[in-house]
């Protein structure tokens, strides 16, 4: 055993407390108490003093019981470091025996006497000593009475083979070592690994004398918030109970409301001065804390007391309105208010989610790919989604996989639940695109898709039109229906990322391939489109065909017939676009799947074609042979398309360049920037830049107008990453394409990641899902080898990333620091990546 630690704190008003030395909840107290709020007696221990009791050290608890009174009687608190790290439950009543038990009875009565008694002998067997709860049933199943003590004190002694301690000391010591162990468990880690917390994570603990809810006159406990914790408006919420204490007001039906409300009494009412007093306080409190607090008080015989302040409970719309009122009350200034929000709050706003209050049925989890929940019935095809749509019966896609003939009835269903794939599957990125929930790789689950069943690893079946939810922010496949909370996106919201943005160095653009995404761009606040998926307008019914027709012809003349057709309702498209994002920049992508995703995979959907085309269908199943790969996503695609089949480009150049005549006509300011995919070579990037350069003269000289453009490349190569000092020769910018990058240099399928993913990251094979959170260290290393070699060819040469990674905080802190322009997400992520931009500013 060490030595005696003595280092504890007797907190003054004129104390010195800060939050790195003894935690958040010790400053806070140490701040009330600083305004002679009336706060009982406190000591503190310091988050060191607690890290040298763990080590073995004797803390001189006598020393601290000379504090307090012989009658007093305490609470244990623990005080994080940060107030989200959680921490074990406080324990009351610390220092009740049965000497004192006696004195109370004769004081107050017998009950209360006894109620309290108890409350403290089961608190302390159970969460300090750790008896089992069961042990207790048969006294706390009946009315408690002098009788229920006895017993409760027998129970005690059979299980521990000792009387139940009768002096402080003991008690006391015994509390702050179960509540040390507790913050170490592998639980507690575990919670505070989520929230981001250190390993090395400390707490500080606070022992307060007790006030009790309990007297002759007025007295009771309650809690009380001067904010709506739903959308952040002034209003007092929480409840009073006479005779208790704790957070008993919030458990009974019958506690008291705080301010006058038409389902019952309330504390206004009852005690006048005291809810008058209750809320000058907690305005003052507002003020010296700059927070919204939520307050344990007391009333002991008509006195009120503080006994500990939290940061009020908040939804995410709550939490922007919070911050956005201590703005403009003066407290603080708007780089604290943006410093106060964590990105994560963000996507809480953006997305339906499940009700706090819902139950939560779990049938299975997958990969959390989407965030936000959907509640709807259970469709196993696209056409089924949009049919049930049209009766307006919401319903959730449930497929083993998807692919781009999913995307229409994506667009008519409320979330997407996948057996197979990862984060950046079609199902997920199409998902994150229009801002629906989605899981994928939920393995746990079978479908059958033949027989319309769904069933979970513990044999419920589901049928079609059967309803579940999906929480793609968890993760979790619920059964039945669920409560959700609606998204809120006001005028709060907007100023609130105003405020991000000034902050920023890094600009965000956003993933939109189609005139409504560009509109919900704008809206979120994006400044620019940093990936235009050109191929994405060619899934449109009425362009399939044509772009069928294109992959059937057998000559460069047929070819050019067909894409001919196509490029009207390209241009049309990008004319909207460029209106749209007026005065920013848009980033074009050429086209760049294999084209056997555009062929008919069905043999009814052969058979129309063919008609279509009036061609044998056997041509029709011999040309998808033909064009069937081994590996398509490593085959004929993106760039390698553009140089074996040049007259793709070229109509998807001239679309861009005659609707950037149009636009500019119509007095729309645009630059475009046209980007190719999966270049590997610097011959290539030459040889599609003298292509487009072509179709740009001839545009010009056709139109008689004169326009810029720009000209660059994705890097979704490790081999262009390597030769980017070639490459950014011919390119005035770069984007890293860290879907196909993260593919490529791990040899990583991105379609079958999620297979293994999971196992991968619970064993800590993977810290995290490459696909979600960048691989600093070696996609990392190749983005930073680019970065280098591309800017010392180029100086101007402008970098981003506008793979999935763009709207993830963690890859948004690399591409801060590595001095890059831009990233480019998907809408729905804008307004995060723009929040986690502005927090690399701020924490840095
Ligand atoms: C990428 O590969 O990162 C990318 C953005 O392109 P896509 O996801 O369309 O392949
Ligand atoms: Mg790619």
């Amino acid at each position: 055993m060490g030595r005696l630690v003595k280092d504890y704190m007797h907190l003054k008003s004129s104390s010195d407390v800060h939050r790195s030395i003894y935690g958040a909840r010790a400053r806070r107290l140490f701040l009330l108490k600083s305004m002679n709020m009336p706060v009982p007696r406190v000591i503190l221990l310091s988050i060191n003093t607690v890290r040298k009791i763990q080590a073995e050290n004797k803390l001189d608890i006598e020393g601290i019981l000379e504090n307090f009174k012989e009658e007093d009687i305490f609470s244990v608190r623990a005080s994080p470091e940060h107030w989200d790290w959680g921490g074990p439950p406080s324990i009351l009543n610390i220092g009740l025996n049965n000497k004192k038990y006696n004195e109370i009875k004769k004081k107050l009565n017998i009950n209360l006497a006894s109620k309290l008694y108890l409350r403290f002998i089961l608190s302390y067997s159970i969460d300090v000593m750790r008896l089992d709860e069961e042990l207790f049933d048969p006294v706390v199943n009946k009315t408690i009475s002098e009788s229920s003590i006895k017993e409760a004190l027998a129970i005690y002694a059979e299980e521990m083979s000792e009387p139940f301690p009768q002096n402080a000391k003991q008690q006391l010591e015994q509390v702050l070592n179960s509540m040390i162990r507790a913050w170490n468990g592998t639980t507690a880690r575990l919670l505070r690994q989520v929230q981001n917390a250190p390993e090395d994570a400390g707490f500080g603990l606070i022992i307060q004398r007790m006030v009790l809810g309990f007297g002759k006159t007025e007295s009771g406990s309650g809690v009380a918030q001067f904010v709506s914790p739903l959308d952040g408006s002034k209003k007092v919420t929480g409840r009073y109970l006479s005779q208790s204490q704790g957070k008993e007001s919030l458990e009974i039906e019958n506690s008291l409301f705080l301010t006058k409300d038409k389902r019952g009494k309330s504390l206004e009412e009852h005690m006048p001065k005291i809810f008058s007093e209750l809320c000058r306080l907690g305005e003052e409190a507002r003020f010296k804390t700059r927070d919204e607090l939520e307050l344990d008080f007391t009333i002991e015989n008509e006195k009120l007391w503080l006994l500990d302040a939290a940061p009020a409970r908040r939804s995410a719309r709550a939490a922007i309105k919070i911050v956005i009122d201590l703005v403009s009350d003066g407290v603080y200034g708007q780089r604290e208010a943006v410093k106060r929000v964590e990105p994560k709050t963000i996507t809480e706003l953006l997305h339906s989610q499940l009700s706090p209050l819902a139950v939560r049925d779990v049938i299975g989890t997958g990969i959390a790919a989407s965030p936000g929940a959907a509640t709807g019935k259970i469709v196993f095809s696209s056409s089924m989604a949009q049919s049930l749509a049209l009766q307006d019966i919401p319903t959730v896609l449930v497929r083993v996989e998807t692919g781009p003939e999913d995307i229409r009835g994506m667009h008519f269903t409320k979330g997407v639940l996948t057996e197979r794939g990862g984060m950046t599957s079609h199902a997920g990125v199409t998902a994150r695109g229009l801002g629906l929930p989605c899981i994928v790789g939920a393995n746990s689950l079978k479908i059958d898709a033949k027989n319309r069943l769904l069933s979970s690893s513990n044999g419920r079946v589901f049928k079609e039109f059967d309803f579940i939810t999906i929480d793609g922010t968890s993760g979790q496949v619920l059964s039945g229906k669920t409560e959700l909370v609606e998204p809120a996106f006001d005028e709060g919201f907007k100023t609130f990322l105003d405020w991000a943005k000034e902050i920023s160095v890094l600009n965000v653009r956003a993933n939109a391939d189609t005139p409504s995404d560009a509109k919900l761009a704008r809206t979120f606040g994006a400044e620019g489109i940093g990936l235009c998926r050109t191929e994405q307008m060619f899934f449109e019914k009425d362009r399939l065909l044509a772009m069928r027709e294109m992959i059937f012809a057998d000559s460069n003349a047929d070819r050019k017939v067909a894409l001919d057709q196509l490029l009207p309702m390209q241009r049309s498209d990008f004319e909207e676009i460029f209106q749209i994002m007026d005065g920013l920049n848009v980033c074009i992508r050429l086209f760049d799947p294999p084209l056997h995703e555009f062929l008919p995979r069905e043999r009814q959907e052969m058979l129309e074609l063919a008609e279509a085309l009036d061609l044998p269908v056997s041509k029709i199943a011999e040309r998808t042979k033909d064009l069937s790969e081994f590996n398509p996503m490593l085959g004929m695609r993106g760039v390698r398309l553009g140089i074996t089949l040049p007259e793709i480009y070229e109509m998807q150049a001239r679309a861009i360049f005659e609707a950037t005549v149009l636009a500019q006509k119509a007095n729309i300011s645009i630059v475009p920037e046209i980007m190719i995919p999966l270049v590997s070579t610097r011959k290539e990037v030459q040889l599609i830049h003298s292509y487009v350069e072509k179709i740009a003269n001839e545009v010009k000289s056709e139109t008689n107008h004169f326009f810029e453009y720009k000209f660059g490349v994705m890097v979704e190569t490790p081999r262009a990453a390597l030769r980017a000092g070639d490459i950014a020769k011919h390119s005035s910018f770069m984007s890293f394409g860290t879907n196909d990058l993260t593919q490529m240099t791990y040899g990583l399928s991105r379609d079958d990641a999620g297979r293994f993913m999971r196992d991968y990251v619970t064993k800590g094979v993977f810290a995290e899902d490459p696909f979600h959170t960048l691989d600093d260290d070696g996609v990392g290393e190749l983005l930073l080898i680019a970065r280098d070699r591309g800017r010392q060819e180029n100086t101007d040469l402008v970098l981003s990333v506008c793979g999935e990674h763009g709207g993830d905080p963690n890859s948004i802190n690399f591409c801060c620091k590595s001095n890059f322009d831009y990233v480019s997400c998907s809408p729905f992520r804008v307004p995060v990546a723009i929040v986690a931009a502005a927090h690399y500013e701020l924490f840095k």
